[in-house]
């Protein structure tokens, strides 16, 4: 990006741009490099606006929720991020057991909303520590429950910049995956839930969050189930299997409390988690023929 397509970005989004941002900071792992801009947008016409402006400087960019299921590589990304800030991140209206949030919105604050209005259905979420945007983009899902069954309809941006609305009945949603354009923003997601009693929503994500403390090594920064689990089985299993449990490589450890997540003990690189998901790739692949496929997502250079 040169002087002058930053003094640009600088002007469309009044400042509020980070250039040769940190991105271990925006990313659960608290790893990797670094990123040209950091965009935080605000409404919808700033985000068309700043991909009409990045497609037309041919600049590379993509969006980014917590950055809970990402791994940015050392070199970093060359491009602009995207966050969604403001009114892409709050609920903004109910209708019956309609509830339309902006893709920015953090499923902890949906979750608060859930309990305060007594709406059930994504108690599944908690403890799920991402965006309403990535959990669609990502069918994120936990205890048999999938993001995509709530879908009533989208509002995305295309990878070449222009505002559309999608059913959800027209989306596919299958184990971690949606067949939303790979490079489109979700700016607007409608769910529809159902009714139900405030404290009874209240306990089931109560619950929830207990289980997680339970099995989980929240302690340690991770970025949740790097790999998924192969049909018919549990890839935490396939992996304390080959006796990984604490293997380390750098400032990266397979979780002795939980196989499947990696954590960073305090200084890992990228490098040393991408590695370390080699080794369980290989081992496991040795031991029980099974090929493991991550469910994290790999970004940058
Ligand atoms: C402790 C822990 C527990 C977890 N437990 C679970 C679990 O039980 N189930 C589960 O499914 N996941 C789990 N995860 C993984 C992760 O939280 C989910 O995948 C989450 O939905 C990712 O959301 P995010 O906003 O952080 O997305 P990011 O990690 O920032 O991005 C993930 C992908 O979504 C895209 N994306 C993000 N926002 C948007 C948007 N608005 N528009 C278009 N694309 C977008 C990104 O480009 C990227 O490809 C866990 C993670 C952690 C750290």
């Amino acid at each position: 990006m040169d002087n002058k397509q930053m003094s640009a970005l600088l002007e469309i989004l009044n400042d509020s741009v980070i250039f040769d941002a940190d991105m271990a900071s925006y990313s659960t792992l608290r790893a990797g490099g670094r990123a040209e801009a950091l965009c935080f947008i605000n409404n919808l016409p700033l985000l068309t606006g700043v991909i009409g402006f990045l497609n037309r400087e041919s600049i590379n960019w993509m969006t980014i929720g917590k950055g809970s299921n990402l791994l940015v590589t050392d070199q970093g990304i060359k491009g602009a991020v995207l966050i969604l800030k403001g009114e892409l991140a709050a609920i903004s209206r109910r209708s019956g057991n309609l509830v339309t949030a902006g893709g920015g919105l953090s499923n902890r604050e949906l979750i608060k909303y859930c309990i305060h209005e007594g709406l059930s259905g994504m108690e599944f979420l908690a403890g799920v520590p991402g965006t309403l945007g990535g959990a669609v983009m990502m069918n994120a899902g936990a205890y048999g429950e999938e993001t995509g069954s709530f879908i009533e309809k989208i509002g995305v941006v295309t990878s070449s910049g222009n505002a559309e609305e999608l059913a959800g009945s027209g989306i596919n949603f299958s184990y971690r995956k949606s067949s939303i354009e790979e490079r489109s923003v979700i700016y607007s997601i409608t769910l529809k839930l159902k009714n139900g009693e405030r404290g009874q929503v209240r306990e089931r994500v109560e619950k929830n969050w207990s289980m997680r403390r339970e099995s989980q090594p929240l302690d340690m920064p991770n970025c949740g189930s790097v790999f998924k689990n192969p049909p018919g089985g549990y890839a935490a299993r396939l992996i304390e299997s080959s006796g990984l449990k604490g293997f380390k490589i750098g400032g990266a450890m397979i979780s002795p409390k939980h196989a499947n997540f990696i954590v960073n003990t305090g200084d890992a690189k990228a490098s040393d988690i991408l590695a370390l998901i080699e080794v369980a790739r290989k081992r496991v692949k040795e031991d029980s023929g099974i090929l493991l496929e991550t469910e994290i997502r790999v970004v940058g250079q």
